[in-house]
């Protein structure tokens, strides 16, 4: 497997230093054939060849057999006019289901009682102006204090994340909620609705709920430990899940993936996090949890077991690391973020 490596900003070269140490072990034990590229985005590439996302980079991107992208100071990059990486291979690499998994873990207080949750959120338009359009970008300055922002919504990118979703539940707890604001997007989420209730009619054996955003967020703070997989449009997706993996312990423990018909990409759901980095403290596990998932979806979709028993072990590794104290400082450990991956490493590779 290639993976196209790109650290990023803020705590973004702590982190997947620390997810390369656990790659590594983990490619030792299980004999994965791993190559790994390393190159650079954001302010690194903004300084190097003034561009925080270089155009070559989505051939190599596309040439490879998935990314791994740390977080970026993309609220910078706003001032500079300069691209969002993120945005940037979402939206070329046609990157439409963000899957971000949240659960609590034993040795971790669960302060809003067990769970175990799946958000399924659309990442390709909704409210997101700076992909919503072939070219250009939906969000206007129409005179000086007057902003319109265009939310776009297509039957076809709600069709294929409602089958990503129902598609994941029938591998879990055979659940989907359908998480909306019809009472006020009546036409763009009555569309949203429109195309899941369609796609789980193919699926039976899946029950479905829906609940409109606002008092999902209620209820999710009531009792996670009643859902399985949420569905919902891009940013609704983006801040419930923020809340889900604070709930599992922290932010630290929010893995993502972001995937496609043809490619995917592990990418933390958290940010640069400026105010941490370069202390060797952040938690690692939300990249390593995200590179679990690249490493599953390659297994599956290259029909190789080794790639999925990998994945498992790095799942469990994590859980085990928690159980055992050996963790940062945001879910009560003490140790520093290069000793969290080599301890998991150590852990999963059995040196
Ligand atoms: P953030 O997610 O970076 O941080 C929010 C809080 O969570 C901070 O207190 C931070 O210290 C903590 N946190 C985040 N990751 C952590 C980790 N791994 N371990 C321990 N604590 C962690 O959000 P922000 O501060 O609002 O944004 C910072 C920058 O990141 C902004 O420029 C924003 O635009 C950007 N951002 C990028 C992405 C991305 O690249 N995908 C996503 C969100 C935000």
């Amino acid at each position: 497997m290639h993976l196209l490596v790109l650290p990023g900003d803020g705590i973004g070269p702590e982190i997947t230093a620390a997810t390369l140490n656990v790659l590594t072990a983990t490619a030792a034990r299980f004999r994965l054939d791993l190559e790994i590229e390393k190159d650079i985005v954001g302010h690194e590439s903004l300084l190097k060849h003034g561009t925080t996302v270089r155009p070559d980079l989505l051939d190599k991107a596309k040439a490879a057999d998935g990314l791994i992208l740390g977080p970026a100071a993309t609220f910078d990059f706003k001032a500079t006019g300069n691209i969002n990486p993120s945005a940037f291979f979402r939206k070329n690499l046609d990157l439409f289901a963000n899957i971000r998994p949240a659960r609590t873990y034993p040795g971790l207080p669960a302060k809003l009682g067990q769970f175990d949750l799946v958000i399924a959120r659309e990442n390709t338009e909704g409210f997101y102006a700076d992909r919503n359009m072939v070219a250009g970008n939906a969000e206007l300055l129409v005179t000086e204090d007057v902003v319109v922002s265009l939310r776009r919504i297509t039957r076809k990118a709600c069709a294929r994340i409602a089958r990503a979703a129902f598609e994941l539940a029938a591998t879990r707890k055979k659940h989907v909620t359908i998480v909306h604001k019809a009472n006020v997007l009546g036409i763009g989420d009555g569309m949203f609705i429109e195309e899941c209730r369609k796609c789980g009619k193919d699926f039976p054996d899946v029950t479905i709920d829906e609940a409109i955003v606002d008092a999902m967020m209620a209820l999710l703070v009531r009792n996670p430990g009643r859902f399985d997989v949420i569905v919902t449009t891009n940013m609704f997706g983006d801040i419930i899940s923020d809340m889900t993996a604070e709930a599992s312990g922290s932010l630290g423990l929010g893995g993502s993936l972001n995937a496609g018909e043809v490619y995917a990409m592990a990418q933390a759901a958290h940010g640069s996090a400026p105010d941490i980095a370069g202390k060797d403290i952040a938690n690692p596990f939300s990249l390593v949890l995200s590179a679990s998932l690249l490493l599953g979806w390659y297994g599956r979709r290259k029909g190789k077991a080794a790639f999925s028993e990998a994945a498992a072990a790095i799942d469990a590794g994590v859980a085990a690391a928690i159980a055992a104290g050996e963790i940062t400082r945001d879910i009560g450990g003490r140790l520093s973020t290069k000793q969290t991956g080599e301890a998991l490493a150590a852990r999963i590779g059995g040196t």
